[in-house]
């Protein structure tokens, strides 16, 4: 019998991780996609691609002529085009489908936090008063912050942020995580930031600075997850194979 062919949207901490583990059946073949952004990519744990597809439309070709039996959009919360695109493609070739999202973070006591739904609405959160802010959303969409100058801005990314915002006062700093809450109380510190703008990412790996604003009484600015909610949808890698083992069940197979 041939083997299940999975195609994973990865990009994340946990597409690795899933990736790896079903890398262990031995009646799986399993590719990982990458959308080929970052400079230097972690070594991943199965055969890789990388590269867009070409909307939906290239997607769902690309799920056919491949034969790929299931596919599993384990995107960034955040990269809300290739999750629509996905949704589509499995919509349209009618391929086994779902996604894998880990928790959102949800607000302690003592969290300062304003949310918000975009980016440019974080801009506006900032108000007028100038004020020392740390962006740790990313590269991707830092230039709207040329919209409010009046602010001096710490920024933080994986890959250099090119071009620099034409603003007075921004600095930069290239770091991957995981990052640690003592490591970011001493980063809030010594820049003695005021703001934090933050993307509610979820998982452990980004967690130290939220952590971290609550024990300093810092305030974030939090933009929160559009992502559709009518997709199957598992939050843990544990839960993701466990639904694999049951896609893949003889009793599935048989429409039972
Ligand atoms: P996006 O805006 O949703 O995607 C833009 C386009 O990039 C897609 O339409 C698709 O091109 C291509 N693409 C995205 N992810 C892909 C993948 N895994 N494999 C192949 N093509 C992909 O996504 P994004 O926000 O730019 O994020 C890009 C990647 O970085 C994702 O894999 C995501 O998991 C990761 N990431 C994103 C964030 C974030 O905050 N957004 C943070 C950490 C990691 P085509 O339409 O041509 O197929």
């Amino acid at each position: 019998m041939g083997k299940h062919r999975i195609l994973i949207l990865g990009g994340t901490t946990e597409a690795r991780q899933l990736a790896a583990a079903l890398a262990l059946r031995t009646d799986c073949d399993i590719l990982l996609s990458l959308a080929g952004r970052t400079a230097e990519p972690i070594a991943q744990p199965v055969p890789s691609r990388s590269g867009g597809f070409g909307g939906s439309d290239g997607l769902a070709g690309f799920l056919k002529s491949e034969n790929f039996d299931l596919l599993i959009d384990a995107t960034h919360p955040f990269a809300a085009r290739i999750s629509h695109n996905a949704a589509v493609a499995a919509g349209s070739t009618g391929i086994a489908f779902f996604a894998l999202r880990r928790f959102a973070w949800k607000q302690q006591p003592g969290d300062l936090w304003t949310c918000i739904r975009s980016i440019p609405e974080a801009v506006a959160a900032l108000g007028a008063a100038p004020k020392r802010v740390f962006l740790a959303i990313g590269r991707q969409e830092v230039f709207h912050f040329e919209h409010a100058p009046q602010h001096q801005y710490l920024i933080r990314s994986v890959d250099p942020v090119l071009p620099q915002l034409g603003i007075p006062d921004a600095r930069y700093i290239l770091a991957t995580g995981p990052f640690e809450e003592a490591a970011e109380r001493a980063l809030l510190t010594g820049n003695r930031i005021d703001v934090i703008v933050a993307k509610n990412s979820g998982g452990t790996a980004t967690y130290g600075k939220i952590a971290a604003a609550r024990a300093l009484g810092i305030a974030v600015i939090m933009v929160e997850r559009q992502q559709p909610d009518d997709v199957r949808t598992v939050e843990t890698v544990k839960d993701a194979l466990g639904l694999v083992d049951h896609l893949f069940s003889p009793a599935m197979k048989r429409g039972v």
